[in-house]
C-alpha cells in the first residue's frame, strides 16, 4: 500500500489529498498541518467568501494575470488543469459555484461552504488529517521518506496513526510519496510561516527572492494621509527606476501612511521587488483617469468660467471628495479660498496635473502578515509541471504558493493552488 503525505493542509494540500485518495483508493493518504484545522486561510479569501477561481484562465491571459521567474510553467500547469476543471472539482464534491463577472465565488458567498465541504470529502475518501503537527525535517534515504514533525497542540486521540514517539512531542511519518504544500509566508497568522521553504530547500531546491504582494504601500512624507479613509476612483502606476512597470486602475484607498486598495495590491509585487533590489520606487496616482490631460483641462476651465462666485475648493468638491481637495491644492500653490475665476491659466494647469500625475515615493509595502501573497519563492526550473515533481528528489512533490508564481487579485492564486495540488495529487499516485 503506497503512503502519501502531504505536509500543509491549505488550498493546494487539500486539493492534493483528495486527488491522491480518489485515484488509488487503496492509498494511505495523510495530510500533516501545523495548525489546529485545515484551511484556515481559506476561510479568511475573497473576504469570507473565497473567490475561488477566474472564468478568464487562459493563455493570453496567464502572461498578464500570473508572474514568476518561468511564467511558461504557469502556463502549463494551466493548460492542464484550468477554470473548468476547478468547476468540475468543486461540482464533485458538491459545491455550486456562481461568477461575479469573471470572478467564481461559491453560490452560498461563504468560504466556509467551501472548505466544509472539503472536510467532508477528505473524510469520506478516509485521508488521515493531522492537525497540531508541525513538520520540522523530510528525510529521504532513497527508498523512503522521514518526516520528523512536533506536536503543537495538545495530543488528540485520533493523532496516533503511523507514528512513533521517540520523545513526547516529537512524530515520525514515514511516506513513499511526499508533497510539499506548505503556502508561503504571507498572512503567517493562518499557518504559512515559510517553513515550506526550509523543506524545500533541504532536498536542494533553490529559491528566488520572497517578497510581499497584494499589500499595501507605504507613502514617504505621505501628502494625502490628510484625506485617511477616503476611497476614490483612480489609475496606479508603478514607476522603478522612473520606467513604468504595471499599472491598474480601480479603487483607490488613501490610509495615514500609504495607499491600497485591489488596484495598489495588483502592482505592489513590482513595488516590492523594486525596493528588494534597492530600485527607486514610485507610484504615479491618476485621480482623473477618465479623463485624458486635455479633457481635464477642458473640465476645469469650464468649472472656471460657471463658477464665477465659488471658491477654488467649492468648485473642485463637485469632482473630488472634500477630504482630498487640501491635499490636491496645495502642491499646486492654490488656497481653497481663493476665487477660481482668479486662477491664472498656469494655476490650472497646475490643478490639472496634480490631480493626473501625483508622483508618490514609496518608501516600503506593509510586511509579510499584512500581504494577501508571496511573490518568489521555489524555482519552477527545478519543478516538472507535468507532474509537479521536483527534478531532484524523486517522489517528492511542490504545490500551491510556495512556488515562484503569485497571480493578481480575482481568484487567480486559489486557482494556482488548486491546480498544482490536483496535478501533484494525480501524479503520487500513479
Ligand atoms: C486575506 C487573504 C485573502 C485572500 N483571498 C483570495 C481570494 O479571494 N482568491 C484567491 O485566489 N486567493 C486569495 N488569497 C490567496 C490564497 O489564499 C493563497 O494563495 C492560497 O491559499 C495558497 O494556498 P496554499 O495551499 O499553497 O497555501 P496555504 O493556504 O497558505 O496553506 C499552507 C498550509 O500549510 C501549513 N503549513 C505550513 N508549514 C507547515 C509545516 N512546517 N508543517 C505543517 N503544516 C505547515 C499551514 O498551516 C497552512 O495551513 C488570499 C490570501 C489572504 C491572506
Amino acid at each position: 500500500m503506497r503512503r502519501i503525505g502531504i505536509i500543509g493542509g491549505g488550498a493546494a494540500g487539500i486539493a492534493a489529498a483528495i486527488t491522491a485518495a480518489r485515484k488509488d483508493r487503496q492509498a494511505h493518504v495523510f495530510i500533516l498541518e501545523q495548525k489546529e484545522k485545515t484551511g484556515r486561510k481559506l476561510l479568511a479569501t475573497g473576504n469570507g467568501r473565497c473567490n475561488l477561481t477566474n472564468r478568464q484562465i487562459d493563455g493570453s491571459c496567464i502572461k498578464n494575470c500570473y508572474h514568476g521567474g518561468n511564467i511558461r510553467f504557469a502556463d502549463e500547469v494551466l493548460k492542464q488543469f484550468g477554470y473548468e476543471d476547478t468547476i468540475r472539482f468543486f461540482a464533485s464534491v458538491g459545491l455550486v459555484t456562481k461568477a461575479r463577472g469573471d470572478y467564481v465565488y461559491p453560490r452560498s458567498g461563504q468560504a466556509s461552504t467551501v472548505l466544509e465541504l472539503l472536510n467532508l470529502e477528505l473524510k469520506r475518501l478516509g485521508v488521515k488529517v493531522f492537525c497540531g503537527i508541525r513538520v520540522r525535517l523530510v528525510l529521504w534515504d532513497g527508498r523512503e521518506f522521514c518526516v520528523r514533525a512536533e506536536e503543537t497542540l495538545p495530543e488528540k486521540s485520533d493523532v496516533k496513526h503511523r507514528c512513533t514517539e521517540p520523545k513526547e512531542t516529537v512524530k515520525i511519518f514515514e511516506a513513499d510519496r511526499i508533497i510539499l504544500a506548505c503556502g508561503g509566508k504571507a498572512a503567517p497568522a493562518f499557518g504559512s510561516d515559510g517553513s515550506g521553504y526550509e523543506l524545500a530547500k533541504s532536498f536542494g531546491h533553490r529559491m528566488t527572492p520572497v517578497v510581499p504582494a497584494l499589500v499595501q504601500l507605504k507613502v514617504k512624507g505621505h501628502p494625502f494621509a490628510r484625506a485617511s479613509g477616503v476611497r476614490a476612483d483612480a489609475r496606479v502606476t508603478a514607476l522603478i527606476d522612473r520606467v513604468p512597470a504595471a499599472e491598474d486602475t480601480g479603487e483607490v484607498q488613501i490610509t495615514a501612511y500609504g495607499i491600497s486598495g485591489i488596484p495598489v495590491f495588483q502592482i505592489s509585487r513590482h513595488i516590492a521587488l523594486g525596493l528588494y533590489r534597492k530600485k527607486r520606487a514610485e507610484v504615479l496616482l491618476d485621480l482623473l483617469p477618465e479623463y485624458t490631460e486635455a479633457e481635464a483641462f477642458g473640465l476645469f476651465e469650464r468649472i472656471a468660467a460657471g463658477c464665477a462666485d465659488l471658491t477654488v475648493g467649492e468648485c473642485l468638491a463637485g469632482v473630488f471628495n472634500q477630504k482630498l481637495i487640501p491635499c490636491i491644492l496645495k502642491p499646486a500653490g492654490l488656497r481653497m479660498q481663493s476665487k477660481l475665476s482668479e486662477s491664472d491659466i498656469r494655476q490650472i494647469q497646475g490643478i490639472v496635473k496634480q490631480c493626473k500625475r501625483i508622483c508618490l515615493p514609496i518608501q516600503d509595502t506593509n510586511g509579510f502578515e499584512n500581504a494577501q501573497v508571496c511573490a518568489g519563492g521555489v524555482r519552477t526550473d527545478e519543478v516538472n509541471p507535468r507532474t509537479m515533481e521536483s527534478k531532484r528528489v524523486k517522489g517528492l512533490y511542490l504545490a500551491g504558493e510556495l512556488l515562484d508564481v503569485d497571480g493578481i487579485c480575482g481568484g487567480y492564486n486559489l486557482q494556482w493552488a488548486w491546480a498544482t495540488g490536483c496535478i501533484a495529487g494525480e501524479a503520487a499516485s500513479l
